[in-house]
């Protein structure tokens, strides 16, 4: 009710501005010529003196005076200066103004309440300035600016003045109840100043809850639109922000409410209950001004005109006048000039900055959505390199375009900061970029242009050249000066085509090290996936301590696996061994006939013919060594399985390109010899295949353990009896009878990608990975005791080459101590993951394993697995927006 009060109040307000300034204006004016009117035009301690200007002003009391006003100059001054980290030019402005404003009400309700009494004013305007507090105002005007179009402007504010109007009501209450205790105090300067922080307190009210709104709404209004038809202020991005921001505390809203409540109580009880009693020892707020005004003036120069005596007061300054003007010239100048250099506006002019993407995941534009930097600030005009330098030194962010939203094409990138010169002279370059696109021929030759090149072309101009083929699509990142740049444009041109143009704006892209990807292992690259990774462990295997990372979006599974690793650890610990370490690669290569097929088996099966081939295929590489062929034929077709170690890489890429100088030595000899692809199935990669569950393939590996009985009872909370009875029957009988391949275990696959993924590894060989034959036995003396293993004949994994090169995956194998190439013994690394990989599975068997046999699958999926988003009620939503 009161909310919409405001609203109404602030829309009605922003709506009539002229109205309400003209109205405010001349009831200012007119509260300041009453006396006038009445024909009293003596203004005290001015030109005529007053019983209080004859009062003997003590030196002590001027020191206090001086050194209020310079703390009154100082505190407007940093509130100036916080305002202008805000960066727009339009709040500083409306700021200043309401600052004057509410400074020359205040000066007509002192001088008029207290009958021109100038003296009273010269110790009261510092006084109110400490009490101005600018923040409210700001906030009012940023709802103002936050509108993305002019129409919005009388909207935001009404909006503004629902969220803060009740607010600062209530705050203006409180304040005027608890200064005006002080003017029942008896202590007759206590109350003068008392009355005057009341009526700071009123004046502040009365500009903000009507001149202010009416000037905001004007001078936005009056402000001309760019030629995109963009606001010049352009604020949106906060939007949403602030209205979080200024939500009142409901519970500070309450204790307020019930001070106030009291503090009702105590103005009433001592000013129309006690009065009576005490009427001489309380001097009330009227009365101030009342015993003020019993005097005559008098003429000060009665001699002189008024024209020139007020000249030569103003000309012939006290010492804490001339001290105050100092300190008052000294800040406005270090604000205006050497803060300047640093100053950064949103209060857009410049193109460049008018596409300022939002900052938080609210919107929904094409932006930055990772965690939220500081936000960053526009740069009006083109700086200085030492500008630019400057604003590195206080922010010290990192350098990053924000480039335009999806919502405007017109976009450019905008620059925050500059690491090194060169970015500096870039940014420079760009920021003085034109507004409007210039032509297909121009931008050819400016991107053409060694010393300009795309640099010093904005967004559109770059997608003008990728429509006219000038700028190949999937060159963009390798082309733009930045790669995030070149992922930021691709994501504009593709928003357009989708069927939610803000589809996009969930996926992150910003403050990624593109150049790890680039030609490595991505391309047209949109931004990146974050994958939660939670870590299981401590894994005790060989005697050492892992604590393995696993990327999963299945909840329980990191839990159930951590439980694995408990009851391995409170067992002992797991051992494991690597039995072979090969890839493959198994190309197709066809004879004219079988039996011409045959005699190629034949010689690659031979001494000299292995050696020959092996020789070419090791030239290849520091680490490819081939250990053995397996040569199968189909007909004239012959099926060369390559064998080989690839040292700590995974060597897909590496044994791909050994198989290939293999070949071509073999057609050497066999000239008829067809390569029909180099790679034949035969490998077998990324397929289910049985050639890797019986040949195996990257590492083969073995893990074991034993769990005593009561740790199956209070850990895994089943029996070991139970979990050889499921074993049997699901593991190795069920996975029998679905005709499965390597498949004798209950979940490896979910261990495999996890990892697979925290690390780096590729993802599509989980598909080869995860064949494994888990086996539980009973052992121990009362058979009460489990025997678990796992063997794993083809463990496709690296610790480098491929995503293994990518920091956050580097971070994983970090945790694992198998990061890059091992120094001791090329492979270590790679054998190393595959032992823990083994061991994780088996973790993640045995937890697994023991809930099927107690029966607490699926409970403990309901309970940890269940998004608690109602997706009945998203689904709902979504067919009626089909519909
Ligand atoms: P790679 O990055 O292509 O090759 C490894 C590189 O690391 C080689 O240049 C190698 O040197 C060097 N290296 C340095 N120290 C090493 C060490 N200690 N051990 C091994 N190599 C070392 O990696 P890759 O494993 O061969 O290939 C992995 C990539 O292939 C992944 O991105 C994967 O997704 C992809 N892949 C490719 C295929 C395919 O058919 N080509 C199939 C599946 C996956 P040298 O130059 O001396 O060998």
């Amino acid at each position: 009710m009161l909310t919409r009060l405001f609203r109404m109040h602030g829309l009605l307000v922003a709506s009539h501005p002229w109205e309400v300034i003209v109205g405010t204006v001349t009831l200012t004016v007119c509260m300041m010529s009453m006396n006038m009117f009445t024909g009293n035009n003596q203004v005290c301690g001015w030109n005529f003196d007053c019983p209080k200007s004859e009062e003997q002003i003590l030196s002590s009391d001027i020191i206090i005076l001086t050194i209020t006003r310079c703390i009154a100059i100082v505190y407007i001054y940093f509130q100036f200066q916080n305002l202008r980290q805000l960066g727009s030019k339009y709040i500083l402005g409306i700021a200043g103004l309401f600052t004057i404003f509410s400074s020359f009400v205040f000066s007509t309700v002192v001088i008029h309440f207290l009958d021109k009494e100038l003296t009273g004013l010269n110790e009261a305007l510092p006084f109110f300035l400490l009490l101005i507090d600018l923040s409210k105002a700001c906030a009012l005007a940023k709802f103002a600016l936050s509108s993305s179009s002019q129409d919005e402007v009388r909207d935001n504010i009404a909006r503004g003045m629902a969220v803060l109007g009740p607010t600062f009501t209530l705050d203006a209450l409180v304040e005027c109840l608890v200064i005006g205790v002080g003017t029942m105090s008896g202590v007759r300067q206590l109350e003068i100043m008392c009355c005057f922080g009341c009526m700071s307190v009123l004046a502040n009210y009365f500009v903000f809850m009507t001149f202010f709104p009416a000037c905001v709404s004007l001078v936005l209004e009056l402000s001309r639109e760019s030629q995109e038809g963009h606001p010049i202020w352009q604020l949106s991005h906060f939007s949403g922000v602030i209205e979080e921001d200024n939500k009142p505390n409901p519970v500070t809203q309450r204790v307020k409410m019930i001070m106030s409540l009291g503090l009702v109580m105590v103005h009433a009880h001592s000013r129309w209950i006690a009065e009576p009693l005490s009427a001489n020892s309380t001097v009330g707020f009227s009365q101030v001004g009342i015993e003020l005004n019993e005097f005559s003036p008098r003429r000060i120069e009665p001699e002189k005109p008024l024209w020139q005596f007020y000249l030569t007061r103003m000309i012939t300054m006290d010492i804490e006048q001339v001290i105050c003007l100092a300190l008052a010239l000294l800040l406005a100048v270090k604000y205006i000039f050497f803060e300047q250099e640093v100053e950064s506006t949103l209060s857009l002019k410049n193109p460049i900055t008018m596409s300022a993407p939002s900052l938080t995941q609210r919107q929904p534009t094409e932006s930055c959505h990772r965690q939220v930097p500081p936000a960053p600030r526009c740069l009006e005009k083109p700086p200085s390199i030492a500008a630019l330098t400057l604003v590195k030194k206080e922010k010290d962010e990192v350098i990053r375009p924000l480039s335009s939203s999806a919502t405007d094409s017109q976009a450019m990138s905008m620059f925050v900061v500059g690491n090194e010169e060169e970015e500096l002279k870039a940014e420079s370059l760009q920021l003085s970029l034109p507004p409007q696109p210039r032509s297909l021929d121009q931008c050819v030759a400016i991107l053409n242009n060694p010393e300009l090149g795309p640099r010093s072309l904005t967004d559109t101009e770059v997608m003008l050249l990728v429509n006219s083929k000038h700028i190949p699509k999937y060159k963009l990142e390798t082309m733009m000066e930045r790669p995030e740049r070149g992922v930021a444009i691709r994501r504009q041109m593709l928003s357009s085509k989708l069927p939610s143009p803000s589809a996009l704006s969930t996926l992150p892209y910003t403050d990624y090290d593109y150049s790890k990807v680039m030609g490595t292992c991505c391309e047209n690259v949109i931004g990146y996936m974050p994958v939660p990774v939670g870590v299981a462990g401590p894994l005790h295997l060989d005697g050492k301590q892992f604590q393995v990372p696993m990327a999963t979006t299945e909840g329980c599974l990191v839990a159930s696996t951590n439980r694995g690793c408990r009851a391995i650890a409170l067992g002992g610990g797991a051992s494991s061994r690597i039995l072979a370490d090969s890839m493959t690669r198994g190309p197709v290569v066809r004879m004219p006939s079988a039996c011409q097929a045959a005699e190629v088996k034949e010689w690659l099966e031979s001494m000299d013919g292995f050696q020959s081939v092996k020789e070419a295929f090791d030239n290849t590489s520091r680490f490819a060594r081939l250990q053995k062929l397996l040569v199968g034929m189909a007909g004239r077709n012959l099926y060369i399985r390559f064998h080989s170690k690839t040292g700590d890489a995974m060597g897909m890429n590496m044994i791909s390109k050994g198989t290939e100088q293999a070949l071509s030595r073999l057609q050497q000899y066999f000239p008829e010899l067809q390569v029909v692809a180099v790679s034949g199935n035969y490998c077998t990669d990324k397929k289910p295949a049985a050639i890797n569950w019986i040949e195996g393939r990257g590492k083969s590996a073995v893990c074991e353990a034993t769990i005593p009985a009561k740790v199956v009872r209070e850990v895994l909370k089943t029996t070991t009896e139970a979990l050889v009875d499921v074993n049997i029957n699901k593991n190795l009988i069920g996975s029998a009878m679905a005709g499965s391949i390597g498949g004798f275990n209950a979940h490896a696959a979910n261990l495999v990608a996890a990892i697979y993924i925290a690390c780096g590894q590729d993802p599509a060989q989980t598909v080869g990975s995860s064949n494994c034959i888990t086996i539980m036995e009973a052992t121990g003396p009362t058979q009460e005791d489990l025997y678990i293993s796992c063997t794993m004949p083809s463990i496709e994994l690296g610790t480098v080459g491929g995503g293994t090169n990518l920091p956050p995956q580097q971070a994983c194998l970090q945790m694992l101590g198998v990061l890059g190439a091992s120094q001791e013994c090329p492979g270590e690394n790679a054998r190393q993951l595959a032992r823990v990989v083994c061991a994780t599975v088996l973790a993640g068997e045995l937890s697994l394993m023991a809930a099927l046999a107690a029966g607490h699958l699926v409970k403990s999926h309901m309970t940890h697995n269940r998004s608690k988003v109602n997706l009945q009620e998203i689904a709902g939503t979504c067919n009626r927006k089909a519909s």
